[in-house]
């Protein structure tokens, strides 16, 4: 039997929780949360990022200043400082048999009565030769045997990377961890054991055993990606979808008479999706095209052959601002249909009459945030979802907007262009169309690569924009592994600005920690010209307009992919004024150059999968269901492509349908649920 994709499916039993973990506390379990962890299941896929190996420096290796690593004997009664009640300092002489050091180490007094004379730690810190002192940032007790490999998770403010491995550890201990491949493949491959593997990924003893433990983890997931590509392909393919009668006439009389004439890519991206909509297949498409290439327009045409064909439709997009922009400029363009704006930000005296006109059909095009699917909304008879930026949205969200309709037709955008082979593997289960051509008179945005002792030249650059009445973005270098560190770069670079452009302009900043609405009024702020420079994260919304911006200065750009600096770049040169892109780095300065050769999206995307083997092809962020949690498309395309070709085998071969699998069947099932 096959399952239609919105029959309910039973989530199957009560997943295992965190507060079963003894010597859990309410607070540690919602600092978990805030990281995405809310069961036992989230946490135990909650795998490092990164590893990090612990070995000793070798003498002839120790130099001033830089990283050290050493074992060794205590030589004296550690002294110990309190400055006040949470600092406190602590230093000991320590014998390494070769020579005598300082060791200082802050806010580990509490280790102080297990720091014996003649106690054997190691010691990683950093080391200065003219006071002879290593300031360590940890001590780990024992000399070294051999190196350790220690897990580095994504941690936050409130919980540390060690304290997540230790409540992980105690986790596995509860738990009986699921293998979901098929015997064949395991032979295959000579996969070790799924539980093992889970183990060591959480607490490796040595390379080899860790590569071994990422091998099998990495591809399995990648397999059951494959299997749920699939099973969304077949279950998307409905034959009762909605057909309407619209002759393209109508379509194309419209677009004469639009301010621009569309680019080739425009129409064949509008035809493709009028002859999805006027058959009775549902459409399952992606949209994809570079920033600026024009797809609205694309997305409000295919809201007016729907509207034509007696339906209701929605866009859905991923922030107030966006929804708002689509909303006014689906008025502009189409006064005489009805249009309603959804958003969070309503009254709920507004959100009521809004809900209303929804309901009994007199709203006939919806625009909104995810408040589009909250469950209070329902739709008169929508025929048609699409969702802006989809890379934004997670599965279960875009879900829930197609659920509102019987057989609505979905069309997904995205502006991070993937090569089409890569396209048709990741999102096997969709059809695509592109835009490649950019419309006319777009000038490419000058790009310039510079290093940081050039930064005059930029601060020039930049009061030239300045003194042109026009605004710049300034992007502070992202170190996702530490929110400290990020938003320490962030009021460095206000400081640096402030010292330059203070006195002649106004200065925002913007970041992730901040809430939604600060965000909001900032960047409305910036959108009214009431900031001149805008100091941010990558949080700046992929999407915005703000035509008055020309310049876009990154620094430590060497930290991104090449797709996600044009993502970053394609916030400015939205119009006909010229533009700058100005990447700073003082690294891999070569690999950087394309950006300055090329503006198309596609070109850079291709060159970034040349070049890192993946590229990071989802640009800024990752989520929905390209989420993986151990897997990474950047540089594991190959296991992904073993486990695409292995899956389909798996598939034709009738062995999925085999009853020993129906626990496979169910997972699938279950973890594509779009409830
Ligand atoms: P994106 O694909 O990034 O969503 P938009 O749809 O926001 O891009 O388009 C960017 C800008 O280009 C808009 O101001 C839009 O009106 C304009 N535009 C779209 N198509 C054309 C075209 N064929 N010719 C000229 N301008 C266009
Ligand atoms: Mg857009």
């Amino acid at each position: 039997m096959s399952i239609g994709f919105h029959e309910k499916i039973s989530k199957g039993e009560e997943k295992m929780q965190l507060q079963d973990i003894k010597g859990l506390g309410l607070t540690t379990i919602k600092y978990l949360n805030e990281l995405g962890i809310n069961n036992i299941d989230d946490l135990i896929n909650y795998y490092p990022f990164r590893y990090e190996i612990i070995e000793n420096t070798e003498l002839k290796n120790i130099k001033d200043k830089e990283k050290i690593i050493i074992g060794g004997i205590i030589e004296n009664i550690p002294s110990v400082f309190h400055f006040n009640r949470k600092l406190n300092k602590m230093t000991f002489h320590l014998n390494t048999k070769t020579f005598i050091t300082n060791v200082t180490i802050f806010n580990r007094a509490f280790l102080k009565s297990k720091l014996k004379i003649g106690t054997a730690v190691t010691v990683i810190g950093k080391y200065d030769q003219k006071h002879n002192t290593i300031t360590a940032s940890d001590i780990k007790f024992g000399l070294l045997e051999k190196p350790l490999i220690e897990p580095i998770y994504h941690s936050s403010f409130k919980i540390s990377s060690s304290k997540i491995s230790k409540i992980i550890s105690l986790a596995l201990n509860k738990i009986t961890i699921t293998n979901f491949l098929p015997e064949s493949i395991i032979n295959k491959y000579h996969f070790i054991a799924k539980e093992k593997a889970v183990k060591i990924a959480h607490n490796p003893q040595n390379k080899e055993q860790l590569k071994k433990a990422l091998e099998l983890l990495k591809y399995e997931e990648l397999f059951m990606y494959m299997l749920k590509i699939n099973y969304l392909k077949n279950a998307k393919k409905i034959d009762n979808g909605i057909t309407r009668n619209v002759p393209y006439e109508k379509i194309e009389n419209f677009i004469k008479k639009l301010p621009f004439e569309l680019t080739k890519d425009q129409l064949i991206s509008v035809k493709d999706i009028y002859n999805d909509l006027t058959q009775n297949k549902t459409m399952n498409r992606l949209l994809q095209g570079d920033v600026g290439s024009g797809k609205t327009i694309v997305s409000f045409l295919s809201l007016y052959i729907n509207y034509l064909g007696g339906y209701q439709g929605a866009l859905m997009a991923p922030t107030e601002i966006l929804a708002l922009q689509h909303y006014q400029n689906f008025q502009k363009l189409f006064p005489n249909i009805k249009a309603a704006l959804l958003t969070g930000k309503l009254t709920a005296k507004e959100k009521k009459e809004t809900k209303k006109l929804i309901e009994n059909g007199d709203a006939n095009i919806i625009i909104g945030t995810h408040a589009l699917i909250s469950e209070d909304v329902t739709y008169h008879n929508l025929g048609l979802v699409i969702t802006d930026e989809q890379h934004r949205f997670g599965v279960a969200q875009r879900g829930n907007l197609k659920n509102k309709g019987k057989t609505p037709d979905i069309l997904y955008m995205s502006a991070t262009p993937i090569p089409r082979t890569y396209a048709l593997t990741l999102y096997g289960d969709m059809d695509i169309s592109s835009i490649r051509s950019m419309p006319k008179g777009r000038k490419p945005v000058k790009t310039y690569v510079k290093t940081n002792k050039q930064i005059k030249d930029v601060l020039y650059m930049m009061l030239d924009q300045i003194k042109a009445h026009h605004q710049i973005y300034v992007i502070a270098p992202l170190i996702e592994e530490s929110e400290k560190i990020d938003l320490e770069n962030i009021s460095k670079l206000k400081e640096k600005m402030t010292k330059a452009f203070g006195k002649i302009c106004h200065i925002g900043v913007m970041h992730g920690k901040m809430k939604d609405e600060e965000k909001e009024k900032i960047m409305n702020d910036f959108k009214q010209n009431k900031i001149q420079i805008l100091i941010s994260t990558t949080v700046i919304e992929v999407g915005v307009d703000v035509a008055n911006a020309t310049m876009i200065v990154i620094f430590d750009s060497f930290r991104f992919g090449l797709s996600a600096l044009h993502q970053l770049r394609g916030r400015v040169g939205r119009n006909d004024l010229e533009s700058y892109c100005i990447l700073i780095s003082d690294k891999e300065t070569k690999r950087l150059e394309i950006l300055t050769k090329t503006n198309d999206g596609f070109k850079v995307s291709e060159e970034d999968f040349k070049l890192r083997g993946g590229g990071d092809i989802f640009g800024l962020r990752q989520s929905g269901d390209m989420n993986f949690k151990i897997a990474n498309i950047k540089n594991d395309y190959d296991i992904l492509l073993k486990a695409k070709e292995d899956a389909n085998r798996f598939l034709k071969s009738g062995e999925y349908n085999l009853e020993k699998y129906s626990y496979l069947k169910k997972q699938i099932i279950t973890s594509t649920n779009l409830d």
